[in-house]
């Protein structure tokens, strides 16, 4: 069920028209749909709701505390990455008994604050960490429930920036070296629980396989855990399931949750999942405005008033979003099309939205549609170059909500000193 389609010429997101956004709130700015997050959280927990469950939704895909309330309201938690997203998961309400926390490099006070609220596990990532947890564990007179996030060695056969399950990547414990952590700290931390087995091998995988090979591998561990006296609650796969940015042929989520129950047939645990982009990927577009048409004999560029700051991917992974102009009007479906670069405004040659992308005719003042920006869109975007963030708004059936505002200059300078 897509929220973003056409009528007489003009895209809407569910009854609202795009153009009535743009002209009203202005560009750039975030455009999300509700029907389109709440049905995804729907897929996820029918998906599973004959197994015992728990969807950590991935807080830093799209991280507006509106967005996690309305998930949160759907009774999902969250995996989070950093104290800073707990401050907004607890902000959304998520209590701790369904937030887990991963992430290479959490610090004593991270780790403090998130076992002061209570949270569900810790994914542990290395030695380090685990000795850090204990004694912080101590020091506070608790017991911390953790995991050890493994590395399967499986190719999750997507971009090199988004693959975190090879053994090269810096993610989890190379699982060769798990059974021996497992149970070294079993016997020694006194202060740790382990709860379970994790992982996350990537994002946008769109093909079930390096699921299913890594099911097999993280069964077989648990296995040996069981037989050596460990009492195992969960099972984590992390998130990773990839969405259609450009009409590729995706797993549905179903699919992907019957790899995971058929590899752990006759085991007793609760599976977690921490989806991000499959969750709020598609729910959102980002509208930004042609300032400029630049014709040289060599090429045509359409010159937006969105950079690299406001929607980073193009730039950093060289990723496709298909771009959409906004209303099609009857001249210009007749127009021949070239190729155009869509480009920013950000003094950078890597400010691109999109290369050598096919558009009938552009005009100035022409609104475009970034499709796909709800995962890793808003929530990657920065200052650079002194640009205010965008705006992020929601649309409800016919209603829009401002669920961030647009930052303001003074936004910008929060903080900084003028010195004497
Ligand atoms: C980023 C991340 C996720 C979410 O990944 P998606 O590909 O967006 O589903 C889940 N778990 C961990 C540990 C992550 O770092």
């Amino acid at each position: 069920m897509d929220p973003f389609l056409f009528r007489n010429n003009n895209l809407y997101c569910e009854d609202v028209a795009l153009a009535d956004i743009a002209a009203e709130y202005g560009t750039p700015c975030y455009v999300y749909s509700k029907s389109f997050l709440l049905s995804r959280c729907q897929a996820y927990l029918q998906a599973l709701a004959g197994y015992k469950h728990l969807v950590c939704y991935s807080v830093k895909a799209a991280s507006n505390i509106y967005l996690l309330k309305i998930i949160a309201e759907q009774g999902l938690g969250c995996d989070i990455v950093s104290g800073g997203e707990l401050f907004r998961a607890k902000l959304a309400g998520v209590p701790g008994r369904k937030i887990v926390y991963s992430g290479v490099g959490k610090s004593a006070a991270e780790i403090r604050s998130a076992l002061e609220y209570n949270i569900l596990f810790f994914n542990v990532e290395s030695e380090d960490e685990l000795l850090l947890i204990n004694e912080t564990a101590a020091e506070m007179g608790l017991i911390a429930p953790v995991t050890l996030r493994v590395n399967p060695d499986v190719d999750p056969l997507t971009h090199p920036y988004i693959s975190t399950g090879l053994k090269e990547n810096k993610f989890g414990i190379p699982i060769v070296d798990a059974e021996r952590i497992y149970l070294q700290a079993f016997n020694d931390c006194k202060n740790i629980k382990f709860v379970g087995v994790d992982c996350h091998i990537g994002s946008q995988l769109i093909k079930l396989s390096p699921f299913k090979d890594t099911a097999f591998r993280v069964r077989a561990l648990i296995e040996n855990l069981l037989s050596h006296g460990l009492q195992l609650d969960y099972v984590d796969f992390g998130g990773g399931l990839g969405i259609d940015y450009d009409g590729e042929d995706v797993p549905e989520v179903n699919q992907l949750v019957d790899i995971f129950t058929e590899v752990l047939e006759g085991l007793d645990l609760t599976i977690v999942l921490e989806p991000g982009r499959s969750m709020v990927g598609n729910s959102a577009v980002m509208l930004t405005k042609i300032q400029y048409i630049k014709n040289s004999s060599e090429k045509k560029f359409a010159i937006v008033d969105a950079g690299m700051n406001d929607l980073l991917r193009p730039s950093l992974y060289n990723a496709f979003q298909k771009i959409e102009k906004i209303n099609i009007s009857q001249h210009s479906a007749s127009d021949p099309f070239s190729k155009y670069d869509i480009v920013g405004p950000i003094c950078e040659s890597g400010d691109f939205l999109a290369k050598e992308r096919a558009f009938p005719e552009l005009y100035k003042d022409d609104v475009l549609a970034v499709m796909g920006a709800g995962a890793y869109g808003f929530s990657m975007s920065s200052n650079y170059n002194s640009r205010p963030r965008a705006p992020e708004l929601l649309v409800d059936g016919s209603s829009v909500t401002v669920i961030r505002e647009r930052e303001s200059y003074e936004d910008l300078v929060r903080g900084e000193k003028l010195g004497r």
